[in-house]
């Protein structure tokens, strides 16, 4: 994985969707001095069965923000699509370049915009949205001529995105090795999601975070010649 970056933006459908795998690479970075935004396109908000939305919206933008602040991440942003029916096009491209232009990042992060998760494990409709939208986007943010209402609005094209790295993608080409103290950050981040996790589980949410966080970051071990780490597919720009 490239590590001559300094500034990374990360862009999901959903709160707790960098937080089921990334989030320990997240750690990693930013305990080495490297600046992580977030950048939610939903509040999440069909996301709890037994919460209406309006409540779950505001539920899950703190657990975003208190999770993100557990692994380094000060800067969380939520743009207003609606959770479930993210419609991809060229109103989320504009909302994502718009988001490109003003972090100025090097490195984007971004979740599997695949049809599945290997095998014939479907993916949701957001996640192939969003994660495909990304990819477009950081095309878009580079180009004048794209979206040339931004420039008034003060957002200059910024075409200094290198890499489009997407998390639990079924087709890794890259891994963060990560250490003890990354994984243990992972582990509280992805807690934080209190309300959700209680909600689709019996389990205590940090005995719950434990065992996901782990079990993601022991897949990519036998790559990494048996230490955990988080994989990603990398798209080079340029
Ligand atoms: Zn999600």
């Amino acid at each position: 994985m490239p590590e001559d970056w300094q500034r990374a933006l990360a862009i999901v459908a959903h709160p707790d969707d960098l937080e089921y795998g990334a989030a320990a690479a997240v750690a990693r970075w930013t305990s080495s001095g490297r600046e992580v935004s977030y950048l939610l396109v939903t509040r999440g908000e069909a996301g709890i069965d037994t919460m209406e939305p309006a409540e779950a919206a505001r539920v899950r933008e703190a657990e975003q923000r208190a999770s993100a602040a557990v692994v380094g991440v000060g800067s969380v942003e939520f743009l207003d699509h609606r959770d479930g029916v993210i419609e991809g096009g060229v109103a989320l491209r504009r909302d994502l370049a718009a988001a490109i232009r003003r972090h100025r990042p090097e490195l984007v992060v971004t979740l599997n915009h695949h049809d599945t998760w290997g095998g014939t494990a479907w993916n949701t409709p957001d996640h192939r949205t969003v994660g495909r939208a990304v990819l477009d986007a950081a095309g878009d943010a580079g180009n004048r001529w794209i979206f040339t209402d931004l420039a008034g609005e003060g957002l200059r094209p910024w075409d200094g995105v290198r890499w489009v790295a997407v998390a639990g993608s079924p087709q890794p080409t890259h891994a963060v090795e990560v250490g003890e103290e990354d994984v243990e950050r992972a582990v509280a981040s992805l807690a934080e999601h209190r309300a959700y996790i209680t909600a689709l589980s019996d389990r205590e949410p940090a005995a719950y975070a434990r065992d996901v966080v782990t079990g993601g970051l022991d897949a990519a071990a036998p790559h990494t010649g048996g230490r955990p780490a988080v994989a990603f597919q990398l798209y080079p720009r340029g």
